[in-house]
């Protein structure tokens, strides 16, 4: 089952980069670029996560974070806020107007993305899917195991978020630098070369003699998870 997010956010380039990462997620994403577009937003239906800015053109964070708390339909809505570097006070007052987490800009997206999962699981367990499965692969989110038919794998960290992030969305294909920011954070400095690296290494500790690889290398574009494998079995 997918969420419904709401992301309140004027800078564009920001907001377009919360709505790919989580709609890779499997979220339904809507952004709001104003306080006045955020409120009606809401009022037409009723999110069940909210990403909030704090600094806004009209209606600030703030004063709409108080309002959805006082009405019925999101006073247990769950808000993260974002606030600029030095917003200390606003950040206090935010929590204190109700707010269930923050973040601060420039903030890395696989850590913003296990916040909202983490908030999610909280608010409705049904929101956030806790097993994945492609083909004859199972990834627990919880426990962080994963199998191939049956046996347990021993993936390091970078591979289990990379193989995590490639098994959400079978057939898509990403591009070293998504993969980048979405699996190392933005704010990461890696080489794209290192990616294949760690592809290389997903693929050691994945495939065992003859089993068909998972992974694809698409030329010139990146990498995806193969959505044959994953249908099949
Ligand atoms: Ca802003």
């Amino acid at each position: 089952m997918a969420a419904k997010i709401l992301v309140v956010e004027d800078e564009a380039d920001l907001g377009e980069m919360l709505r790919y990462n989580l709609e890779a997620e499997g979220h339904l994403v809507t952004v709001a670029v104003s306080g006045d577009e955020a409120d009606a937003a809401v009022r037409e239906a009723t999110p069940d996560l909210i990403l909030l800015d704090w600094m806004l053109p009209g209606l600030s964070g703030i004063e709409l974070c108080r309002r959805w708390r006082a009405r019925t339909e999101t006073s247990r809505t769950p808000i993260i806020m974002l606030t600029a570097r030095g917003e200390e006070e606003e950040r206090v007052r935010g929590l204190s107007t109700g707010a269930d987490d923050y973040v601060v800009k420039p903030f890395s997206m696989p850590e913003l993305v296990a916040r909202v999962r983490a908030l999610l699981r909280r608010a409705n367990p049904e929101l956030v899917a806790n097993h994945l499965k492609a083909g004859d692969i199972e990834l627990d989110r919880l426990s962080h195991r994963v199998s191939r038919a049956g046996r347990d794998l021993h993936l390091g960290p970078t591979e289990y978020r990379l193989l995590e992030y490639l098994m959400r969305h079978p057939g898509r294909v990403y591009s070293r630098e998504q993969l980048l920011d979405g699996v190392w954070g933005q704010d990461v400095y890696v080489d794209e070369r290192t990616v294949d690296v760690h592809v290389g290494r997903l693929r050691k500790a994945l495939n065992r003699g003859k089993e068909p690889d998972p992974i694809r290398t698409v030329r010139g574009a990146g990498y995806s998870f193969d959505e044959r494998f994953a249908a099949a079995h």
